[in-house]
Parts: C-alpha cells; sequence; structure tokens
C-alpha cells in the first residue's frame, strides 16, 4: 500500500488511519500514485484538507473538507479524519472504535469530563468528532470511573513493583513479548542478577510503600520448583508488603503450575494468580503451540482453589487461528463453570515479532464483523457471573481494530493493570526488558529506565541496568 503526502509531513498519523481499514500489510511512502495497487494520496493546504483512494492509478473516492486550524494537534486530527472518510466510504464500513486509535480511550473519556463536558457530551463527543459507536463511547466512560475509585485511593507515597522472568516452556504462534524457552542453567544465572537489581530496588524503595507487586513474564511459573521457591522468598525478604494490597504472579501456563509451587506463592502472601487457558478449544491450543490440554486448565485451577486462591485470572484471546464464534461460546461456557474472579479478554493483535505474522496467509484471520460478536460473547458471559468491565487498552494490529478488555467482581480489580495503564503512580521494574515509570504528580509526566530485552545482555549487563536507575532515581 503507497502513501503520498502533499503538503505535509505527518507520516505517521495518514499510516495510522490507513491501518485501520488495510491492516498488517506493508507501507511505503510514495512521491506519485502507483500505476498498480492501492494507494492513498493526503493533501493538506491553507484551510483545507483532502484525501484520495486510487487503485490502479485510478481514483476510488475522494473525501474534502474546508478548515480553520493553525496548529499541528488540528491539523493531525483532520488529515487522519479525511483518510478514515475516504477509506471508509470505500470500504462501507465504519469500525466500532471509528478513527480512534489510542492505547486508552478511556482516559481520553476522562479528560473530556475534566474539561467540563457530561456524561452523554462525551458519548456525543466520541460519537461526532471520532465516529465511535455509542456501545464504545459507553465502555470508554464506564472503564474510567471503574478505574477512577481505584486510582483515587493512591496515596503519594505509593509505588508498586514489576518482576520480570521472561522464560516460557514453548514460544506460542501470536507471541512477541521478550521470552525465552526456559533453560534452567541460565535462568539459575539470571535469577543471580535479578537479585542484584532487587537489592538495589530495595534500597531505592525503603520509605515508599507498595501498593502493588507483579511478577510477569514470560511465564514466571515456568521455573523449577526450587527456582521458583527462591524468587518467591527473596521478594519477601527484601521488600515490606504489610500493606501491599496486590501481589499478583502469572502463572500463566498451566503445564507450568506444581503444588509446590502454590504452596510457595501461599507462603509468600501471593493474592492473585492469572491461569491463562487463552482458549479451551483443543484445536486451537494445538495451533498456536501451547502444549496443554483444557483438562490442564480445569484440574490446575481446582488445585489453585484447593490451596486458597480464591482471585484467579483467566487470560483469554480472541480471533485466534481458525477459532469462530461457536469455539469462543465453548470457551466462555467452560470458564463460566470455573467462576474465576476476573476473566481479560484480548483481540488478537498480530505483532511483527511473532511467528503468526509469518504465517499470517495461511490461516484466514476473523473479520470484524465476526470479532465483535466474540466479543460480545465474552461480555454477556463475563456479566452472567457478575463479572464486569473494569480496565481496557488497546494496540496496533489487532484484528478489526477492537480492544483488550478485563473484567471482575467487584473488589477483584487488579490495581497493578490499572496502574500500569493510567501511569498515576511510579511502578520500578526488574528483569530483562523491564521498564520502569517514575510519575511525577506535579507535571503528571511520566520518565522511562528500560532494562535490555535478551537475557544474556541483562546477565552480561546487569550492572549497568542499576547504573541507568541510579541516575535516575538515586
Ligand atoms: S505464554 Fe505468553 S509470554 Fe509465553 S510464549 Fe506464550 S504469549 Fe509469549
Amino acid at each position: 500500500m503507497d502513501f503520498i503526502l502533499v503538503g505535509h509531513n505527518f507520516e505517521n498519523d495518514v499510516q495510522t488511519a490507513i491501518q485501520i481499514f488495510f491492516p498488517n500489510r506493508h507501507y511505503y511512502r510514495a512521491d506519485k500514485i502507483p500505476e498498480e495497487g492501492f494507494a492513498v494520496k493526503s493533501v493538506l493546504a491553507q484551510n483545507f484538507v483532502g484525501a484520495y483512494f486510487y487503485i490502479n492509478g485510478k481514483i476510488e473516492n475522494e473525501f474534502t473538507e474546508n478548515i480553520d486550524s493553525k496548529n499541528d494537534s488540528d491539523f493531525k486530527y483532520y488529515l487522519k479524519k479525511a483518510v478514515f472518510n475516504v477509506l471508509s466510504g470505500f470500504t462501507k464500513y465504519t469500525p466500532k472504535w471509528g478513527m480512534l486509535t489510542g492505547v486508552r480511550p478511556a482516559k481520553l473519556a476522562g479528560e473530556l469530563l475534566k474539561s467540563g463536558m457530561g456524561y452523554n457530551e462525551v458519548i456525543e463527543c466520541f460519537k461526532q468528532k471520532f465516529y465511535t459507536s455509542h456501545q464504545k463511547a459507553e465502555l470508554a466512560l464506564n472503564i474510567y470511573n471503574a478505574e477512577r475509585e481505584i486510582l483515587l485511593r493512591n496515596k503519594p507515597n505509593d509505588i508498586s513493583i514489576y518482576i520480570g522472568i521472561p522464560f516460557c516452556p514453548t514460544r506460542c504462534l501470536y507471541c512477541s513479548f521478550t521470552s525465552y524457552p526456559i533453560d534452567y542453567n541460565k535462568a539459575d544465572k539470571y535469577i543471580e542478577c535479578l537479585e542484584k537489581e532487587l537489592d538495589f530496588i530495595k534500597n531505592v524503595v525503603k520509605s515508599k510503600n507498595i501498593c502493588s507487586l507483579y511478577v510477569g513474564g514470560g511465564t514466571p511459573t515456568s521455573l523449577n520448583d526450587k527456582q521458583f521457591e527462591y524468587v518467591m522468598d527473596i521478594i519477601n525478604e527484601k521488600f515490606v508488603l504489610n500493606n501491599t494490597k496486590e501481589f499478583s504472579v502469572e502463572a500463566g501456563r498451566p503445564d507450568t503450575i506444581t503444588k509446590a509451587k502454590l504452596l510457595s506463592m501461599k507462603k509468600n502472601n501471593v493474592n492473585r494468580i492469572s491461569i491463562n487457558p487463552q482458549t479451551m478449544n483443543q484445536k486451537t491450543l494445538d495451533i498456536v503451540g501451547r502444549k496443554h490440554t483444557v483438562e490442564d486448565v480445569k484440574n490446575v485451577f481446582y488445585m489453585a482453589r484447593e490451596n486458597g486462591f480464591f482471585n484467579i485470572n483467566m487470560d483469554l484471546i480472541l480471533g485466534l487461528p481458525k477459532e469462530t464464534i461457536y469455539d469462543v461460546k465453548n470457551t466462555m461456557e467452560e470458564i463460566v463453570k470455573l467462576s474465576p474472579e476476573s476473566v481479560t479478554v484480548h483481540t488478537l493483535a498480530v505483532k511483527r515479532a511473532s511467528a503468526l505474522k509469518e504465517k499470517l496467509y495461511s490461516y484466514n484471520l476473523s473479520e470484524a464483523d465476526e470479532m465483535e460478536k466474540m466479543l460480545d460473547i465474552c461480555a454477556d458471559y463475563s456479566k452472567s457471573i457478575e463479572l464486569e468491565p473494569y480496565y481496557m487498552y488497546r494496540q496496533k494490529a489487532m484484528l478489526g481494530n477492537f480492544e483488550n478488555v478485563g473484567y471482575c467482581k467487584k473488589g477483584a480489580e487488579s490495581i497493578y493493570n490499572i496502574e500500569i495503564m493510567e501511569e498515576k503512580q511510579t511502578i520500578i521494574a526488574a528483569g530483562a526488558g523491564a521498564s520502569t515509570k517514575i510519575y511525577y504528580p506535579e507535571t503528571d509526566a511520566v520518565e522511562r529506565i528500560f532494562n535490555v530485552k535478551s537475557v544474556d545482555d541483562y546477565i552480561s549487563r546487569i550492572d549497568e541496568m542499576i547504573e541507568r536507575k541510579a541516575k535516575m532515581l538515586g
């Protein structure tokens, strides 16, 4: 797909708008309309914006508008709007989030409310300005309200901690995270370095209140029982967790969860775990390379219950290869029987770093209307077990340009999930690929400190990782 910019240089905004309608393509900036293939030309002139769509050099649709704007943010909005309209007109399709492509629609809803708009005015603004559907505008507002309840409890001295364990038993087809097949020798070295980094963090946070602590990955439970218990123990030795409201562990892959690991977590005050089936259909689990069964998910879930875990999240992905709405219904029926305290429903995102991107064209991935039905099915089943939406984010390259939504029972909201999304609290992160966010309430700004992604680099450059933090955290 080629795109031509005339009178401006807002390449990203134009490309993002094209991606809504033509995802998973290569996009090339061109100087003239190509004789073959699809192309979008966007034009910005004084008081005028236009977008034109071509196929094989022939114009198929156009959208033009007179504007009265002076700043870049307005120009970007009108250009995006023009491209959105020209492609929406040609495809006869209006995505449910309209031209909104941002990660946090709930944040936008909050900003509009704070600007003095009422509930209905915000909904109208989403619909009129961004072409969002009524249902999605309401979702953004409801999530904003749910998140706000949690965020209002933040005290100035509160911080959160993230600890990354980037190992997994195998790599899922759609995975784009920092994750490596488990190698126990390497994991030993990794834990040694992690401990060094945690020792540094311990001193930084000693006068702070650790409000939430999240051990994620990868799949932390990929470590063997001894390594896992060691990590749990050192976390408790190094940090004062008396007032910590949430201590979450990503126990994602059921084939990595053992009774010993559940007991280590229990002993160390973990009060929320994630057991992530992604789907409850065996044929899909086999396709995406998760080497466990649906039965494993159920057995591990009941084992966690028997061992005292009463805040269990389950992650699902909609739009996995060859799944239909009937498969999603089946998944949700099985989930409802288990009745977890929260379910996080993801829309499949085809990321550049995933094996799925390579094999994309051998799968017939779901179209937007089918994705919408799948999302509605999940919302309905979640509601049937009293799970309400409480947090949401969107990513690039999601099928149908939809969203990821966390549903939970009242009181089972993941504080960490909200904090990471809303960026109103400092989160200090340790491990390969972890990124620390320092929040400055006076300016409402966030500064980031990144750790290197690869495990080998993390091990060989651990002192440098600590140095990077020391420079900014003192
Ligand atoms: S379990 Fe998660 S982190 Fe691990 S390979 Fe699968 S998607 Fe990636």
